[in-house]
């Protein structure tokens, strides 16, 4: 495996003590804003946890520099790539390969260099099925869904509720031709709809910045009304920041069950460290270095 020659340690702790060489493989994070992503704590975590000798940094790379930033990330070894804001689509469209998911959704979150090729691959999506399972042990099969937002989370998150089972996914939106774009990820089983059919469904999902902060303009409002919600439904918030977003704590008033967006987060990255490393990501020390951040 690429990188992970050289100084292999077996307890975690004391590699964090190791400071990286020159043979040390590097990955990180392009996109812009950069400075706030966790995925450099996630990726390093998951290298302390497993012992190698890999390192993950961020590259603020500007909108429109994608292409020069791949072409100079490949020149200089980068052995694999997590991809965000505002490159998910350009990644797409110059990597040499993608995985179906990628290539369905137009977007890449993860590119993994391999022979001097990049591969691009989307794990956001099936790293939100693998958030509900871990906790609170959903499993989307034969659940009706509702997604509200058309974007790049929207989409990833109804192509992988489809692909996971589910027996309908409903999308909501402030657009309706982004709307229609999204559902139709979801292949017969999407539809457009309204904040109404919430009341019909298991699984509701906020993929937009409704109830964020920090955010410009401070998005406000409730992805869907709280009182269509219930105890037999799991509402799921894509935001992480606050970790509690006043829909979510209106769920939770409701009865529902709740769960934040640092799940994803947490095991879209996991996906990556496995892509990358072909070991088994260490999923609990990632959830804690997050979970015990101030967020
Ligand atoms: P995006 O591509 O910009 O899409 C945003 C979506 O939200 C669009 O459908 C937009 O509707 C809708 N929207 C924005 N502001 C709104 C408002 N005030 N009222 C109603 N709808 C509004 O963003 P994205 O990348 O999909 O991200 C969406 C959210 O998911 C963000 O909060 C992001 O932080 C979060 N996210 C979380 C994770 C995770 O790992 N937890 C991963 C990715 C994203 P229009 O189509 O009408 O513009």
């Amino acid at each position: 495996m690429p990188g992970t020659a050289g100084r292999m340690k077996s307890d975690r702790h004391d590699l964090r003590s190791v400071q990286p060489s020159a043979s040390t493989t590097v990955v990180g994070v392009i996109g812009h804003p950069i400075a706030h992503s966790l995925s450099p704590l996630l990726h390093n975590t998951a290298f302390g946890a497993l012992g190698i000798d890999w390192v993950s940094v961020g590259f603020p790379v500007a909108e429109g520099q994608a292409e020069v930033a791949l072409a100079g990330a490949r020149a200089l070894g980068v052995r694999g790539l997590s991809v965000t804001m505002p490159h998910k689509e350009a990644a797409a469209a110059i990597a040499e390969e993608t995985t179906a998911i990628a290539a369905r959704l137009g977007a890449v979150n993860c590119l993994d260099s391999v022979d001097g090729r990049w591969i691009g691959d989307s794990t956001d999506g099936a790293g939100l099925v693998a958030a509900l399972a871990h906790a609170p042990g959903v499993d989307p099969v034969g659940l009706r869904c509702l997604v509200v937002g058309a974007g790049g989370a929207a989409r990833a998150v109804v192509a992988a509720l489809a692909d996971a089972g589910a027996a309908e996914v409903v999308v909501v939106n402030r657009t309706q031709r982004r709307a229609d774009v999204a559902a139709s990820l979801a292949g017969p089983i999407g539809r457009v709809g309204t904040g109404e059919d919430a009341r019909e469904c298991d699984l509701v999902v906020n993929a937009t910045p409704m109830g964020m902060a920090d955010v410009e303009g401070h998005p406000e409002g409730w992805p869907v009304d709280p009182s269509l919600l219930g105890p037999d439904q799991v509402a799921v918030d894509l935001v992480y920041h606050p970790a509690t977003t006043p829909w979510l704590a209106a769920a939770a008033d409701q009865g529902a069950t709740t769960v934040n967006g640092l799940g994803m987060l947490v095991h879209q990255a996991a996906l990556q460290i496995e892509r990358w490393t072909g070991m088994a990501a260490p999923v609990e020390d990632m959830w804690a270095a997050v979970a015990d951040r101030p967020l």
